[in-house]
C-alpha cells in the first residue's frame, strides 16, 4: 500500500514545477495518479492532475486538497511518461501538456453545487441559533441548490471548505458536480420498454380492452412494443407522430417503463458505407507491406518512411498494416492533415474497420470529441484516425502509428503547447516499440534524409497503381506572356484558357489553384505608394469583392474600401494582385456556359460545405472548381483532367528557408489530382519563375532529384536536418518595451555564453531581431533564432534562458514564448 498521505500535483498552468498537497484522510482511499484534483493555489482554487506519491514532502506549509474530480484515472503511468516528455522537449509545462492530450472541456468549467439531504433539511428545521453552521444550512436549503462557489464567497471570512466537507461527511449536505454550461457530458437518450408481460393475462385483456375504447394511440404505440426489447423513443416517430403524450400516459398506468440511456454522439454522420472487397496488392505494394509487418511483428519500434507517388497505393498500405496489428490484438492510431479527413478516406477506413474507430477532427464538438476519447478509454475501439491532437489518445496497447502526409505543417501546433504530432508519433512509437508509418509523396527534407542516414527504413511506391500514368506537367512563362501583351488581366495564358475550353468540350472537370484567397492581395495608392495595412498586424488587407471589404488573414479585421488614400487623400486607390475570388470572376468571364464553384476559407465555414462542395464536383454538378490548397489534397476525383496552376509563385518568395520546399510539395500535391481515373490528366503551371528548381522538378514529379538539390543548400547554409533550432519569440503589446525585452534577452545571451564555452562554440544566435511579422494580432513580435546540432545543449541553454528570463520579465506586459523546431518563421 502506498503511502497516500501526500500527492505531488501538475496543475493545469503555465507554470514550470509541480506542487505538493497534502491529502485528508477521507480523500486517501480513492486517490490515485492520473485523476484530477481540486486544489487551492493562492486565492484561487484550480484544476491539477496527480502525477505521483511522494513518501517525504520539504515544504514548510502544505495545503490540503479539496476534492478528487474523477472517479477513474485519466491516464496511466505510460502516459504520463510520455507527457513528461514532451514537457521537456517543448518547455512547456506539464500541466499544459496534459490539458492538451485530454478532451477539451473537461477541465473544471465544471461546477460544484451543493443541496441540503433529508438528513440536512430536517436538522435546519430544529435550529435556531446563530452559527455558520446553520447559516450555511439554511443558504443552502433557502436556494435549494447552490453553487459552491457562492457559499465559499459568500462566507469566505469563515473560510468554510472545511466545514462544507465536514457537513458532507456526515450526510447533512450533497456536493456534486455539474458541468458549467454543460461543456461536455454524456449525452443520453430515452428508451422505452413495455412492462406487461409480467401481468397475469386476464389482467392485460382486462387493460387493454379499456384502453382501446379511451386512448388507441397509447393502445396502438403498446401493441408495437409487445414482442419487442427495449427500443430507443425516437424509433416510435416513424409510425406515431408527438409519441411522448400517449407514452407518459402508458408510463403512468404502469404498463411501459422510460429510462435515460447514455448514447455517443455520432460524429461520421449520414456517411454510410459498405464492405467493399479490398484489393489484391500489386507487388510493390506487397514488398513494401511485408517489410511494415516484420516491423510490426518484431515489437520493437520501427520507423518506416514509405515514398509513394500520388496515387501509388500508400493508403491501401495504412489499411494492411492496421488490419494485422489488429489481428495481434493491438491498437492503431492513423494521423491526417486536417483538411486530408474527407468523406472518401473515412470510408475507406470504415469499409474495413467498420465501428472499431474514434474519429478526432477539429470540426467535431467538444461532446462529440469527448464521447470519441471514452470509447477509447473504456476499450471500445481499437483505431482512431485524427488529426494532430490524435498522437495522445489513451490507447495502451500501440501496434503502429500512421502519419499520412508526414511533410504537412498543419501537424506542427502554432500556439500554446507547440508540438510537432508527426515528431510526437516517433517519440510514442518509441516509448511502446511500435512500428511508425510516415507517408507521403513529397516527404520532408528532414524525414527523407533520416531515410537515407539510416534513422527510418526506406520503403516506395515510386509509380501509380496499375501503372496509370503520372499526369503531364507543362510550365507557361508568365514574362513572356505579359511581354506579348495577351495576358492583360494577368490571370490567364492562352495556353490555359485553350486547355480549360478543350476540357470543358469534353464534358470533363477541371481544378484551378491560387494559393490566397479574395479578390485583390493588395490596395495600392498609386499616388503616394503606400499599401493599405491591417492596424493590428503588419500585413497588407486583403479585398474581398462578395463582402465589399477589405480583410486581414491573419486577424480577420475588416474595414470598408476606402475612397481615398488614408495617407495623401488622393483618389488613386486601386487593388492590386490576384486571390480565389477574382479568378472565379474572371473564368465567369471567359467562360459564361461553365459551371463555376469556389473552394476556400470564405466558402468553407459552414461545417460540411467542404464536403458539399466535392460532392458536387463529384456528381458532375460542376465543370471548374476554383480553390486553395484545400484542394490539393485527399480526394479522388476521377473525372478531373485538367489542373491549372494560376500562380505558382505566392509560395516561392516567402522569407522562409523552406519556401522552395513547401512550392515543390504544394505543386506535386495539386498535380496529383489530374488524371486519378481512368482518364490522362494535364497540368499547366503558370509562373514568373519558370527557371527555379522547385518548379522544374515539379514538373517532372522527381522528389528526388529536387532533395539532392535541395539538401545541399540546407547543408551550405546549416539548417534543418543539419541543424536544429529553437525560436525565442518575444511578444507585448508595446513597441518599446517589446524592443527593450529583447535587449534584455540579448544580455542575458551574452552572459549565458561567457560563461559557457559550449554554447559559444556549437551554437549560432540570430538575433534578436523584428520578426518578419512585425505585428500580429495587436502584439509587437521579435525573435531571436538558436541553431546547434546538439540537442542537449540547446534544452539546456533554453532552460537557462527560461529561468534567467523569469525573472527580469516580470510586469513587463511582454512574454517569451520558445518554439522548438519551428516551422512558421514568420
Ligand atoms: P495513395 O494513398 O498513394 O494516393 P491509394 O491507396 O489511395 O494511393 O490508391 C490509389 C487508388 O488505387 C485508390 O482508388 C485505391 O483504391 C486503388 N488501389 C490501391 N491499391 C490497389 C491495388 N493493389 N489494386 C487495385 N487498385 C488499388
Ligand atoms: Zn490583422
Amino acid at each position: 500500500m502506498e503511502n497516500k498521505r501526500f500527492i505531488e500535483v501538475a496543475p493545469s498552468l503555465p507554470l514550470h514545477k509541480t506542487l505538493y498537497y497534502h491529502v485528508p484522510k477521507n480523500l486517501r482511499q480513492s486517490m490515485e495518479p492520473g485523476k484530477r484534483v481540486l486544489i487551492p493555489l493562492g486565492k484561487r482554487k484550480i484544476t491539477g492532475y496527480v502525477v505521483g506519491f511522494p513518501q517525504k514532502v520539504r515544504v514548510k506549509e502544505i495545503k490540503d486538497v479539496l476534492d478528487i474530480l474523477d472517479i477513474s484515472p485519466l491516464f496511466n503511468r505510460d502516459e504520463l511518461g510520455f507527457y513528461h516528455w514532451v514537457s521537456n522537449y517543448y518547455f512547456s509545462s506539464l500541466g499544459e501538456v496534459i490539458k492538451t492530450a485530454l478532451p477539451q472541456g473537461i477541465n473544471i468549467e465544471t461546477l460544484q453545487t451543493l443541496s441540503l439531504t433529508k438528513k440536512g433539511t430536517d436538522l435546519l428545521a430544529s435550529y435556531d441559533d446563530n452559527q455558520l453552521t446553520s447559516n450555511i444550512l439554511t443558504e443552502i436549503g433557502q436556494k435549494k441548490e447552490v453553487s459552491l462557489k457562492y457559499i465559499v464567497n459568500k462566507f469566505s471570512a469563515d473560510n468554510p471548505y472545511a466545514l462544507l466537507f465536514r457537513l458532507r461527511d456526515e450526510g447533512l449536505i450533497n456536493i456534486e458536480f455539474k458541468e458549467k454550461r454543460k461543456r461536455v457530458c454524456p449525452k443520453t437518450e430515452a428508451w422505452v420498454q413495455q412492462e406487461i408481460d409480467a401481468l397475469p393475462t386476464e389482467d392485460l385483456t382486462r387493460i387493454i380492452g379499456t384502453l382501446e375504447r379511451n386512448a388507441p394511440k397509447q393502445t396502438a404505440i403498446l401493441k408495437h412494443l409487445l414482442d419487442k426489447n427495449k427500443v430507443p423513443i425516437h424509433s416510435l416517430r416513424k409510425e406515431f407522430s408527438n409519441p411522448w403524450k400517449s407514452l407518459r400516459g402508458l408510463e403512468e398506468k404502469g404498463l411501459i417503463s422510460i429510462t435515460q440511456e447514455e448514447v455517443y454522439r455520432d460524429p461520421f454522420g449520414e456517411e454510410k458505407c459498405s464492405r467493399i472487397c479490398p484489393p489484391i496488392l500489386e507487388r510493390r505494394q506487397e514488398a513494401v507491406l511485408n517489410r511494415v509487418i516484420q516491423g510490426i511483428k518484431s515489437e520493437k519500434f520501427s520507423p518506416f518512411l514509405l515514398y509513394g507517388v500520388t496515387g501509388s497505393g500508400k493508403t491501401e498500405i495504412y489499411l494492411r498494416a492496421v488490419e494485422e496489428v489488429l489481428q495481434l490484438g493491438k491498437e492503431a492510431i492513423i494521423l491526417v492533415p486536417e483538411i486530408s479527413l474527407t468523406a472518401q478516406l473515412l470510408s475507406r477506413f470504415r469499409s474495413r474497420f467498420g465501428n472499431n474507430i474514434a474519429l478526432f477532427h477539429s470540426r467535431l464538438s467538444e461532446g462529440e470529441r469527448y464521447d470519441q476519447w471514452r470509447r477509447i478509454h473504456r476499450k471500445e475501439v481499437k483505431v482512431a484516425i485524427g488529426v494532430r491532437s490524435a498522437i495522445f489518445v489513451p490507447f495502451e496497447n500501440l501496434g503502429v502509428i500512421v502519419v499520412d502526409e508526414e511533410h504537412d505543417t498543419s501537424y506542427k501546433q502554432d500556439e500554446r503547447l507547440r508540438y510537432s504530432a508527426r515528431d510526437l508519433a516517433l517519440v510514442r512509437g518509441k516509448l511502446t516499440s511500435s512500428a511508425v508509418i510516415l507517408g507521403s509523396a513529397t516527404p520532408s527534407l528532414e524525414s527523407y534524409y533520416n531515410s537515407q542516414t539510416g534513422k527510418f527504413v526506406p520503403l516506395s511506391l515510386p509509380t501509380r497503381i496499375e501503372n496509370r500514368p503520372l499526369p503531364s506537367v507543362e510550365i507557361v512563362d508568365m514574362r513572356q506572356e505579359v511581354r506579348r501583351g495577351f495576358s492583360d488581366c494577368f490571370i490567364f495564358s492562352r495556353k490555359l484558357i485553350d486547355a480549360i475550353e478543350e476540357t470543358l468540350l469534353r464534358k470533363e472537370q477541371i481544378l484551378l489553384f491560387l494559393n490566397r484567397r479574395g479578390f485583390a492581395s493588395f490596395i495600392l495608392c498609386e499616388r503616394c505608394g503606400s499599401i493599405i495595412k491591417c492596424p493590428n498586424c503588419s500585413v497588407s488587407l486583403v479585398y474581398h469583392l462578395n463582402v465589399k471589404s477589405l480583410y486581414c488573414h491573419y486577424c480577420d479585421y475588416s474595414m470598408q474600401v476606402p475612397d481615398r488614400c488614408p495617407e495623401c487623400n488622393d483618389k488613386a486607390v486601386r487593388s492590386f494582385g490576384l486571390g480565389t475570388e477574382s479568378v472565379a470572376l474572371e473564368v465567369k468571364k471567359v467562360f459564361p456556359n461553365a459551371r463555376v464553384a469556389r473552394m476556400d476559407r470564405d466558402t468553407t465555414t459552414r461545417k460540411n460545405s467542404h464536403h458539399r462542395i466535392l460532392k458536387s464536383l463529384e456528381n458532375g454538378e460542376v465543370d471548374i472548381l476554383i480553390g486553395t490548397q484545400m484542394i490539393t489534397k485527399g480526394h479522388d476525383l476521377s473525372r478531373v483532367t485538367l489542373v491549372g496552376v494560376v500562380s505558382a509563385d505566392t509560395s516561392l518568395g516567402f522569407p522562409d528557408f523552406r519556401a522552395s520546399e513547401r512550392t515543390f510539395q504544394l505543386l506535386t500535391q495539386v498535380a496529383g489530382r489530374a488524371g486519378r481515373g481512368d482518364l490522362p490528366g494535364r497540368v499547366i503551371i503558370q509562373t514568373f519563375n519558370p527557371g527555379h528548381y522547385s518548379i522544374q522538378q515539379a514538373k517532372s514529379h522527381n522528389f528526388i532529384e529536387f532533395y539532392k538539390e535541395e539538401i545541399n543548400f540546407r547543408r551550405e547554409l546549416n539548417y534543418p536536418p543539419f541543424s536544429r533550432l529553437v525560436n525565442f519569440r518575444i511578444l507585448g503589446n508595446d513597441r518599446k518595451k517589446t524592443k527593450e525585452y529583447a535587449d534584455e534577452l540579448e544580455e542575458i545571451t551574452k552572459d549565458l555564453l561567457e560563461r559557457n564555452e559550449k554554447y559559444r562554440s556549437q551554437m549560432e544566435f540570430l538575433g534578436p531581431v523584428v520578426a518578419p511579422l512585425e505585428k500580429l494580432r495587436g502584439k509587437y513580435r521579435w525573435q531571436m533564432m538558436v541553431k546547434g546540432q546538439n540537442p542537449d545543449l540547446l534544452h539546456s541553454f533554453g532552460k537557462e534562458m527560461l529561468q534567467k528570463s523569469a525573472l527580469r520579465i516580470k510586469g513587463k506586459g511582454v512574454t517569451l514564448s520558445i518554439d522548438v523546431d519551428p516551422i512558421n518563421m514568420l
